[in-house]
């Protein structure tokens, strides 16, 4: 089990990241401000780093500084606002680090996390599903039904992958806004109802099961 470390002092963002790396089999552990985060971080204690630049009393920049010094193989995951990416990129060159610009989605970031750990000795990830006549072919993010080439866009495909990987759970409304749509978005919203319909349409009536008060499944 991979334990990630997560150096966050916005709560919504770092509940929302914990909450989805627990979900998906990973220890994580939550700290609010630079200091502490560097301490738990030198520890030895965790695999990879997710470290917001703007914190309370040190900032991920100087965090990452010591970080290259004291754990230089560690990886860490830079959280940046997206107006100052730039700064960001310049900050860490040469360093184990990578960057997300905020907003991101989960499923960004869950695939961020799993190339950083792969590098690390992680088995590779599949890079095709498949359910029934339709299958994903997640490297070059495409779409088959039947061997024929489906266009889905960019969120459909990744609702697709999201159902699929679970094939044979119910996935709530709630998951599926969450590792699809990302944090920014109302709960409320009927935007999943709406993509598996389009999901329907385009690889076939039968792949969504709608599990009524509970969400939706692909069967296994
Ligand atoms: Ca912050």
């Amino acid at each position: 089990m991979n334990r990630i470390l997560i150096v966050e002092d916005e709560e919504r963002i770092a509940s929302f990241v914990a909450k989805g790396l627990k979900a998906e089999g990973f220890t994580a552990t939550v700290v609010g401000d630079g200091v502490t985060g560097l301490d738990y971080a030198v520890t030895g204690e965790f695999d990879l780093v997710v470290l917001d630049i703007g914190l309370p009393g040190m900032d991920g920049f100087a965090v990452l500084d010591r970080l290259k010094v004291e754990r230089p193989a560690l990886p860490v995951i830079v959280l940046t606002a997206r107006d100052s990416v730039t700064d960001t990129v310049a900050a860490l060159e040469g360093g184990a680090a990578d960057y997300m610009a905020k907003p991101f989605t989960f499923g960004e970031l869950i695939a961020r996390v799993r190339l950083r750990l792969r590098a690390q000795g992680e088995p590779a990830p599949v890079d095709e599903l498949t359910a029934g006549d339709v299958r994903l072919d997640l490297r070059r993010r495409r779409a088959f039904v039947a061997d024929r080439e489906v266009e889905l866009s960019a969120r459909e495909l990744t609702l697709a992958e999201v159902l699929l990987r679970n094939r044979g759970l119910v996935m709530s409304r709630e998951q599926l806004l969450s590792q699809v749509w990302g944090y920014d978005f109302d709960p409320g919203s009927n935007v999943v109802d709406v993509y598996v319909g389009y999901l329907r349409k385009k690889l076939g009536a039968g792949l969504v099961t709608t599990v009524r008060g509970l969400g939706y499944r692909v069967d296994a």
